[in-house]
């Protein structure tokens, strides 16, 4: 039995390694949620991975889910017992849309679950693996020779075992070729984030030539039919991303033949649960699957590693060590590199990772505790 005794909720600001740079100004820090459920002497976090404003990827923003967290989720929550995790989907049900948020808890109550059992929380998901193979995603840059640099920097030196590239109009066949013809061995991809339309169909065809692992939702996040007609007209494998945010959006993207491999993102699925049943639906249908990153503190990496240790997740995941991204993580230890280009999946209780109660007090912005 799972007693959830109280919630907190925070907004904590973590220092980047490097200033992200938006049309909106320069961002020194990354905001994000943090949700710690306690229960039974023990502590389960979580992660809400949706941005600060509702662009580019999701709906959902910061605001949109301390509002769902605060207002919706953890008062029904406090004082309730649950069998298991996995009961909490049934509880939310009635919500519309707003995983992110719900992930957040979801994956806090699976954390205090695995303590309570005392066993990796990989292990109480089914993982049949101790070291998961990781890559890293690299933005647009101001020229090809730029992105040559930071590919061998970034990539190559730290010894990730695959690239992502994103792309867009005016960034996409030329800066493919220009990698290639450097690195013919490298495992490549691309990532879209839906910016094309089924009409450059043929000109995305012109990647077919670059033996890329895969295309990163090339087109809409709200759609299959057009993933499926582009798909039959592409040698290279199509993965959706944005598309898929609950099982049966993943049925219907197999059914349609929309995609060839899925990126699951348990923050964007809605938790831990739906993202185990679109891995046994991909298994099923024989759909490779990998985990993709939302640039997650250590909290949300480690719900993340736990789940790509999973049989299915066959393709490299979108999970870098903690330098990457943060000066100073949430967690202890911090998350490292092997040098085979894996990450280890953690022995320990639950996440397998000690969260830093004074350094998350300190990265702490705006907190509320239920009751
Ligand atoms: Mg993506």
């Amino acid at each position: 039995m799972l007693t959830v005794d109280s919630i907190t909720v925070r907004i904590v600001e973590l220092e980047l390694v490097r200033p992200f740079v938006t049309h909106m100004g320069i961002q020194k820090t990354r905001p994000c949620i943090i949700v710690a459920v306690a229960g039974g002497g023990q502590t389960g976090y979580g992660e809400f991975v949706g941005g600060f404003l509702p662009l580019v990827f999701s709906h959902e923003s910061m605001e949109t889910g301390w509002y769902v967290l605060t207002e919706h989720l953890c008062p029904t929550l406090i004082g309730r017992s649950l069998r298991q995790a996995s009961e909490f989907q049934e509880q939310v049900e009635k919500i519309r849309g707003h995983r992110m948020a719900i992930a957040s808890l979801e994956m806090a109550l699976w954390d205090l679950q695995a303590k309570m059992e005392n066993k990796p929380l990989a292990q109480l998901l089914g993982a049949t693996r101790d070291r998961i193979a990781v890559g890293i995603s690299l933005g647009i840059q101001k020229d090809i020779d730029s992105l040559l640099d930071i590919i061998k920097t970034d990539g190559i030196e730290q010894g990730y075992q695959r690239i992502k590239l994103k792309i867009k109009p005016g960034w996409d066949v030329d800066v493919v070729r220009a990698v290639r013809n450097e690195y013919p061995q490298l495992t490549l991809t691309v990532d879209a984030n839906g910016v094309y339309q089924l009409s450059d169909a043929e000109h995305l065809a012109l990647l077919d030539a670059y033996a890329l692992l895969y295309i990163e939702q090339p087109l809409q996040y709200n759609d299959f039919l057009d993933h499926a007609k582009l798909q039959s007209r592409l040698e290279t494998d199509i993965c959706l991303d944005e598309s898929i945010r609950c099982a049966h959006d993943a049925y219907q993207a197999i059914e349609l033949a929309s995609c060839r491999n899925i990126n699951i993102k348990p923050g964007r699925v809605g938790g831990l649960a739906p993202s185990l049943a679109i891995h046994e639906l991909c298994r099923k249908r024989s759909l490779p699957v990998w985990c993709g990153g939302m640039a997650e503190t250590g909290i949300g990496k480690a719900h993340n590693i736990a789940l790509a240790a999973l049989p299915g997740f066959t393709l490299p995941n979108d999970i870098a060590a903690t330098r990457r991204h943060y000066c100073r993580d949430l967690v202890e230890p911090e998350w490292l590199l092997n040098d085979d280009g894996t990450i280890s999946v953690p022995s320990g209780p639950g996440i397998g990772v000690e969260v830093n109660s004074q350094m998350l007090e300190q990265a702490t912005v705006r907190k509320r505790i239920f009751p």
